[in-house]
């Protein structure tokens, strides 16, 4: 403490470790804070981290990293009260080339962290920043408690919650709207359990969202682990004030269906943690950069919910962040302009382009809760009168779950819908 840095990133985790990996590769004095006893010692997820983006800062990082399993195949249930529709994509390419992996973030973060230490960045844990240290209007360091920090470029790092871009006027309390509170249980069962309740090969995992099973837009998610399964939920914090139910009734909720709770019987309970996501999209992602600062990943609310992506973003930004240090240090120049040039850099990779794509999604699925009550009950049921056979004929049938579907929805509303997301996604 006392010493100046080039640049002290705030937050261990992928965001902040890329950057510091991505700077202290180039030569740069680089010093990483992090709060935690540990990396990763605060931080959950759901999850699974993406080979292409790791791969940026460890090549074939899968056979060193404690990684869980590699996934095979993606599900995506609807779920009524009762009942289940799933539709599951699995493909021996992903075993031929793996496209994500199952991690815990326990594990993985401290592994990731010593990949920046190896290049040359000093990590310090339990170490909360508390404030940013301002002079003639630029950012010039951090205040801990353990004493102040100077350096060229801060890098906020510190998550959803992102005290340093508050502090720094960057942003202001996230809205309602923009964030989902997340539960998350990890039980243990024994491997080869998991492997016959989800048909997996050794190593081979799944990856599961659901929907339909809460009174508004909930999205629930099942991870499998090597000997543990991730099962949780994420519950927009509008939805979650209308409701008046409590995160933890809801997950009960969730874990009881009839359709979950036999994949997870007999588990043991080995953790209980709550995270928020901020799932606000392009426009939420407004001043990440000032004087002397730049702010990446979740503390820029760089999370594409759709294809439920985060850490990819995250690792992308911090290193984008990281060269716009670099190329600002050549210059000797850390003023806003110099550093808008992170910004440029976003602009053109998929990370801002995607949430652009996706610009307008939040808001219509915020407003449009049908896809998360309406039509998953709806397919539901359509999916139990075509199977329960009794003597009615099959038009007599199809004439009634046409009554049952448009009696939910009217003709015109699900064209409306259908054309909606379509035009959503295009
Ligand atoms: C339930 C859930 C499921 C998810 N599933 C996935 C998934 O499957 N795949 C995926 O890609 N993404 C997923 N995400 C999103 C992903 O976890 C985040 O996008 C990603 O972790 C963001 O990385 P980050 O480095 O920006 O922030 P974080 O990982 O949140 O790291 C921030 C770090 O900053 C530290 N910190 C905070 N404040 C301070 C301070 N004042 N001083 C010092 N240190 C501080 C924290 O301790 C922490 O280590 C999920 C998120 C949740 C909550």
């Amino acid at each position: 403490m006392g010493e100046k840095f080039d640049s002290v990133v705030v937050g261990a985790g992928p965001a902040g470790i890329s950057a510091a990996y991505t700077m202290a590769k180039a030569g740069l004095n680089t010093l990483v804070l992090e709060r935690g006893e540990k990396p990763g010692a605060k931080n959950m997820f759901g999850g699974v981290i993406f080979r292409h983006h790791t791969e940026q800062i460890a090549p074939e990082f899968w056979k060193t990293a404690p990684v869980e399993r590699h996934v095979v195949e993606y599900q995506y249930w609807f779920l009524s009260k009762e009942s289940h529709l799933m539709v599951s994509h699995r493909n021996q390419r992903f075993n031929e080339r793996y496209n994500c992996f199952t991690v815990h973030r326990a594990k993985f973060d401290p592994w990731f962290a010593k990949l920046a230490e190896d290049a040359g960045a000093i990590i310090m844990n339990r170490t909360t920043v508390d404030d940013v240290i301002e002079e003639n209007g630029r950012i010039v360091g951090v205040k801990t408690e353990r004493g102040e920090v100077r350096a060229d470029v801060v890098v906020a790092a510190d998550g959803v919650n992102s005290m340093l871009s508050k502090q720094a006027g960057l942003r202001q309390e996230l809205p309602q709207d923009a964030v989902v509170l997340a539960v998350k249980e990890v039980i243990a069962l024994p491997k080869q359990k998991i492997e016959e309740r989800f048909n997996l090969g050794p190593d081979e995992g799944v990856a599961a969202l659901l929907v339909g099973w809460g009174p508004g837009m909930h999205a629930g998610f099942m991870y499998t682990n090597r000997d543990t399964i991730s099962v949780g939920i994420g519950v927009g914090m509008r939805d979650l004030d209308r409701s008046k139910q409590r995160p933890s009734d809801l997950f009960e909720q969730f874990k009881n269906h009839p359709s979950i709770a036999p994949l997870v019987r007999e588990g043991e309970l080995k953790e209980y943690s709550a995270h928020l996501i901020p799932e606000g999209g392009y426009d939420h992602v407004s001043n990440i950069f000032t004087h002397g600062m730049l702010v990446v990943g979740d503390a820029a609310m760089l999370v594409n919910a759709i294809n439920w992506e985060g850490t990819n973003l995250a690792m992308t930004s911090g290193i984008l962040a990281g060269q716009t240090v670099i190329e600002a240090k050549k210059k000797n120049d850390f003023s806003s302009r110099v550093l808008s040039r992170y910004r440029h850099r976003l602009e053109e990779s998929f990370v801002l382009q995607d949430l652009k794509t996706y610009r307008e999604a939040p808001t219509y699925f915020s407003s449009n809760p049908h896809f998360f009550t309406t039509y998953p009950e709806a397919i539901n049921e359509l999916a139990y009168m075509w199977h329960a056979v009794d003597d009615e004929t099959k038009r007599a049938k199809i004439k009634r779950m046409k009554a049952s579907l448009f009696k939910r929805r009217s003709r015109l509303r699900l064209l409306q819908d259908l054309y909606n997301v379509w035009r959503l996604f295009s």
